[in-house]
């Protein structure tokens, strides 16, 4: 069958053809969910001159609209932040008080700032063209934001009703900004959100190919991620006049101990996640690299394996707790010698790790007692409770809804080496998963960058795959 013809006919109808024409063809739910995602779009919710609030006022409207009590439709705002509004919304299970414990979903309405000057369109405007969605927010992250909006509507008229509560939170200050919407939500109202897990943003699909001709390759379950923090290591001297050198130099003194640091790898270890994304990812990999991920698992002292994966700088975060130097500063003079010197190392430490064994290794490898070693931030950061394994229900019922929509494609778990809001929650103890059934090329979306933006299609199995899931998960029964 021309299915490509096909394919790229229906692609030149729908760039020529007008929004009216576009959204004919949707299916009611389809709509529903575009009319959601277009009016989140349409909110400015960047976090210095939008309101999140607006964008969770919108929401909660169409919730009470739809026949949810208005005890189960909350807008949060911490005190004195009155444009970082969080929505929470509860959709009650049929179960009770014996029912399990309930699914949160988790997405932010925030969106990173963007210059409409470096735009070739308005920001703030859904478009659609050459079968894509664009506009600030279509990628991260608002899809999840309207898919879950959209699903949870549709579930209460078509009187679906889970065993199990669903809760929704919609949050502030995911990408920056003072008021991080699950970071006070745990705090201040953790009853609230209090689920066996969350589904949140961190994972999706990869697609190969170009154009329209594009396949799926695999789909990301993201299940752990690593954690930050900065130290500061700062070389101290008497110092002097330049022109009479001393053998002790504070500039010569950090270098050496920046030298045995670019010259030193952590040790590898790995977790339930990192060792089922190197089990599944050696299914796509080619041979050399699979038979390395393959061994890694097996042994993770296995020096030849480590070595072949550190040669892909991702796969070598994802083994080991990384160090890196990133600023430097030193001197007051040019004809001074220098009385300081300090750089910023950034550490993204494995959740299984601590502040205190990251510091002594550091302390160890800088083998300098004159080097003081202090964290940069006053603030430090807390670890995840536990790094368990995926829960297998989330794992099999993603696994089969995948194979059904998408084919024989692995599942893969990851490892975000970045964050996610997702930490506050496994810190917590409430365990989180990056799961969208969004698939896009590898950058594609160009989240966080201009002309962000989602595959329509994508965007379309996204609504479906999370329908799905969420429905299998919360354990309901059809009406
Ligand atoms: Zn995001």
């Amino acid at each position: 069958m021309p299915r490509n013809r096909a394919a790229l006919a229906l692609a030149a109808t729908l760039l020529a053809t007008p929004l009216a024409a576009q959204t004919s063809s949707l299916t009611p739910h389809q709509r529903l969910a575009r009319e959601v995602y277009s009016e989140l779009i349409s909110i400015n919710t960047v976090d210095s001159v939008g309101s999140v609030t607006r964008a969770a006022e919108a929401m909660a409207k169409r919730f009470r609209a739809a026949g949810f009590p208005d005890s189960d439709v909350k807008i949060l705002t911490p005190p004195g932040k009155p444009t970082k509004g969080n929505l929470i919304v509860r959709y009650r299970g049929r179960a009770g008080t014996n029912s399990p414990k309930p699914i949160l979903l988790l997405a932010h309405l925030d969106v990173v700032a963007a210059l409409r000057t470096d735009w070739p369109r308005d920001l703030f405007t859904l478009a659609e063209e050459g079968g894509f969605f664009l506009g600030r927010g279509t990628a991260d992250d608002k899809a999840m934001a309207s898919i879950f909006v959209a699903n949870l509507l549709r579930y209460k008229q078509e009187g679906w009703r889970p065993q199990r509560d669903i809760i929704l939170a919609l949050t502030a200050d995911e990408e920056s900004g003072d008021a991080n919407g699950p970071e006070w939500l745990v705090k201040e109202h953790r009853d609230l959100i209090d689920a066996a897990y969350a589904l949140n943003e961190g994972g999706g699909g990869s697609l190969a190919g170009s154009g329209n001709d594009v396949h799926p390759l695999f789909h990301t379950v993201q299940a752990a991620e690593k954690v930050y923090v900065d130290f500061t290591l700062t070389a101290t001297n008497p110092g002097g006049h330049s022109s009479v050198p001393r053998p002790d130099n504070a500039i010569y003194e950090l270098s050496d101990a920046l030298g045995r640091l670019a010259r030193f790898s952590f040790p590898v270890t790995l977790n339930p996640t990192t060792r089922g994304f190197f089990e599944q990812t050696a299914k796509v990999e080619q041979p050399a690299v699979a038979a390395a991920m393959r061994a890694i698992v097996a042994n993770p002292n296995d020096a030849a394996a480590a070595a072949t994966l550190s040669r892909d700088a991702r796969f070598a975060s994802m083994l080991r707790t990384t160090c890196v130097a990133t600023r430097l500063a030193g001197g007051h003079a040019y004809n001074a010698l220098p009385q300081s010197a300090s750089a910023n190392v950034n550490c993204r430490m494995v959740p299984t790790s601590s502040l205190e064994e990251t510091r002594s290794t550091l302390a160890r490898v800088i083998a300098d007692t004159g080097i003081a070693i202090t964290y940069t931030q006053k603030q430090l950061p807390r670890f995840p409770a536990s790094t368990l394994p995926i829960d297998p229900a989330v794992l099999s019922a993603t696994t089969e809804l995948t194979r059904t929509m998408w084919g024989d494609i692995p599942v893969i778990p990851t490892m975000s080496t970045g964050a996610t809001d997702s930490h506050w929650l496994r810190e917590v103890g409430i365990p989180s998963y990056g799961i969208s059934g969004l698939f896009s090329l590898p950058g594609e979306t160009n989240a966080h960058g201009r002309d962000e933006k989602m595959r329509v299609k994508s965007y379309y199995d996204g609504l479906e795959f999370l329908d799905q899931l969420v429905r299998r998960l919360a354990g309901g029964v059809q009406p």
